[in-house]
């Protein structure tokens, strides 16, 4: 007999059972991670459900996609980081949608999950504003996947640049937009103008630093909104001192592979980058309910959904009101506290019977790194720039880094790059290759490292 005969191959999922646990948990990012760490720690029973099998560290994405550092550096398998909690299951699914009054939780497999508590943290993406379309040719910084192609675009364009005789296609090669002037925006376009600084003095001396041109649009009337005042003009005149243009006030009405066109202006250029709204992911439909602002659905002070003690929402999905009424930003910070106040108030409680608390948001600070080691840092009264800034963004950051080793390893690596100016990481793989001296192909993945 075979081995095949004796063990019959069989699709695992089709005859799966529906699952159940105590608490499920969708998201294992920021908030979903800290609350599956504080449940886990009290031994309850929980089902975290991911559309990945990792977390990302998504303040560092922009640090990938100029090559700065590698992808692995700033992901972590949840399995891995989830291992030494023996309640903890983990399962690698996509939730979409919710039968609230019979407690079941819908996958796009078809399967469904029962469960008792269900913490929903699934996070944002970016909003195109009814443009859909244009996320083909300006990526926004979301995902690993986002990351290497816009790193793949920016590498090409330089590769491209030095075998063109045009100086006109040249300069356009060279011309990176980004498009949105918040924290983003802001550190995308400085990594950007760094890069070509790099690039030009080391891989590419045959290219005129003088031909290269970072441009940040801005739709509001000025960068960093959410700033104050003194310290986004601080930003922008940083950003001016290292070349970057800024337009403000300036609405994109089309993109295209190779072109913006923004107040009116027609651009050219090499990469393009979305760094503009953000939109919760789709939990108000999830859920029946009317979304607020940006998509987010309102909780109630102690994270669950109003009329719904079961469940609770957390991070970028959740519209959560601050100490002065209004709401919370969607910042890694919030999801973070948020997750592990109420991991710890549900193990309280499925414990003891004790209410949930009402969550307070304690803020570390506010930064947004500019470029050349520059930083901006705001806590309330106490505002910093400069290389002390940065030095603060750089402590809090690592310290958000899941594990250890992930700490020390972007550490290192930020201290290499000083030490030696070094770029380790900018890759192009053969889908990269095909698209020389031919424009950009929508289809490029990037490569592994
Ligand atoms: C480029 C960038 C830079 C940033 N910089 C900063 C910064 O400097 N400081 C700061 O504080 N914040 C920063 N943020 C914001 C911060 O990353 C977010 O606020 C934070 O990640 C929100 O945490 P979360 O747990 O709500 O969602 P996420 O961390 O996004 O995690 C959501 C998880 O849910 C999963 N998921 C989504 N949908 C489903 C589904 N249907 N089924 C199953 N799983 C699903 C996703 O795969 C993901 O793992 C930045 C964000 C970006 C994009």
């Amino acid at each position: 007999m075979s081995p095949t005969a004796r063990h019959p191959r069989r699709d695992p999922l089709a005859r799966a059972p529906d699952l159940a646990a105590t608490v499920v948990i969708v998201g294992g990012g920021f908030a979903g991670l800290a609350c599956a760490q504080a449940l886990g720690r009290a031994g309850v029973d929980v089902l975290l459900i991911d559309r990945r099998n990792h977390n990302l560290f998504q303040p560092l994405l922009y640090q990938v996609a100029t090559a700065a550092i590698s992808p692995a550096d700033i992901s972590e398998p949840i399995r891995r980081t989830l291992a030494r909690y023996r309640s903890i299951r983990v399962i690698m699914a996509e939730a979409t949608g919710v039968e609230a009054d019979a407690r079941r939780l819908r996958l796009a497999d078809g399967r469904a999950v029962i469960f008792d508590r269900l913490v929903l943290a699934p996070g944002s993406g970016y909003d195109y504003f009814g443009h859909d379309d244009w996320r083909a040719h300006a990526p926004g910084l979301k995902s690993v996947h986002e990351a290497r192609l816009i790193r793949q675009r920016l590498l090409v364009a330089y590769e491209r640049a030095a075998q063109v005789e045009d100086g006109e296609l040249r300069r356009a090669l060279l011309t990176t937009v980004i498009v949105g002037g918040g924290p983003t925006g802001v550190e995308m376009a400085g990594a950007v103008a760094e890069l070509g600084r790099f690039l030009t003095a080391r891989d590419f001396p045959m290219l005129y630093p003088d031909d290269l041109r970072v441009l940040l649009v801005e739709a509001g009337p000025r960068i960093l909104a959410a700033f104050p005042e003194d310290l986004a003009t601080h930003a922008a005149e940083a950003l001016h001192d290292d070349r970057v243009e800024i337009w403000t006030g300036t609405r994109v009405t089309e993109i295209g592979p190779d072109h913006i066109v923004a107040g009116g202006r027609h651009v050219q250029a090499g990469c393009i980058v979305w760094a503009a709204g953000v939109k919760a992911a789709p939990v108000a439909d999830w859920l029946g309910v009317t979304p607020g602002p940006g998509g987010r659905v309102a909780v109630d002070p102690d994270l669950s959904l109003p009329g719904r003690p079961e469940i609770y929402l957390l991070g970028d999905a959740a519209l959560c009101m601050g100490a002065d009424g209004r709401p919370l930003p969607a910042l890694a910070q919030v999801a973070r506290q948020q997750g592990a106040h109420l991991g710890r108030g549900l193990a309280r409680q499925l414990k003891t019977g004790a209410p949930l608390q009402a969550f307070r948001y304690r803020n570390r600070g506010d930064t947004a790194v500019i470029g050349r080691g520059q930083a901006i840092f705001d806590w309330g009264r106490r505002r910093l720039t400069g290389r002390l800034a940065w030095l603060l963004w750089a402590i809090v950051h690592v310290a958000l880094l899941v594990n250890f080793e992930k700490r020390a390893l972007v550490s290192l690596q930020w201290a290499m790059r000083v030490a030696t100016g070094q770029r380790s990481a900018r890759l192009i793989d053969e889908t990269g290759a095909r698209s020389l001296p031919a424009s950009t192909d929508d289809s490029e993945t990037g490569a592994d490292g």
